[in-house]
């Protein structure tokens, strides 16, 4: 019996096919082959539905891949947003912004012009000169830090929800894998 041996179209893996036979299937990756015969040469080609079956899973790697840049996009993204939500700390150095800080520094600038008022009141003049415009300050920048933790919170929200939207995406075309 004549045995002619070619490779599969599909993943070139060796075929050993017999004479005259015009199907084969490939031991390794499972593809249904056409086997053509040609004065020179011998050789398989994948039949349509292979064919088919590889520009489907050509398409979900593509999808695949743009999610995946759609993902480090959104990363990147975000973390050049967390500039915005900065504030200055007590030596100038950055620090995220966070609803405790600004309630304390709320807190620090009411009871330093409260302190100022109780001198006031008890004749030293010179204590609420210098305590409430600190006060001032400390309320203002509470109130701003308040703000922006509160804005810091929504994007955060808004970004954690549009990754697990992608994430999601990402495990369906994950499971309708064959592999
Ligand atoms: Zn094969």
């Amino acid at each position: 019996m004549r045995v002619v041996t070619l490779r599969c179209a599909n993943c070139g893996a060796p075929l050993s096919v017999r004479h005259k036979v015009r199907f084969v299937r490939c031991n390794f990756c499972d593809s249904q082959l056409e086997i053509h015969r040609e004065d020179s040469a011998t050789y398989s080609t994948a039949t349509q539905e292979v064919r088919e079956a590889r520009v489907a899973k050509l398409q979900k790697s593509v999808e695949r891949l743009q999610l995946g840049n759609q993902l480090e996009q959104l990363d990147r993204e975000w973390l050049m947003r967390q500039e915005e939500f900065l504030t200055s700390g007590k030596r100038g150095e950055k620090c995220r912004a966070s609803m405790t800080g600004g309630v304390i520094s709320i807190v620090l600038g009411v009871s330093g012009a409260g302190v100022g008022l109780i001198a006031l009141l008890g004749g030293v003049g010179m204590c609420l000169c210098i305590s409430l415009p600190v006060s001032i300050v400390l309320i203002a920048n509470g109130i701003h830090m308040l703000a922006t933790a509160d804005r810091y919170q929504q994007a955060l929200a808004e970004y954690k929800g549009r990754r697990s939207d992608l994430l999601a995406l990402v495990r369906v075309l994950d499971q309708a894998r064959p592999e």
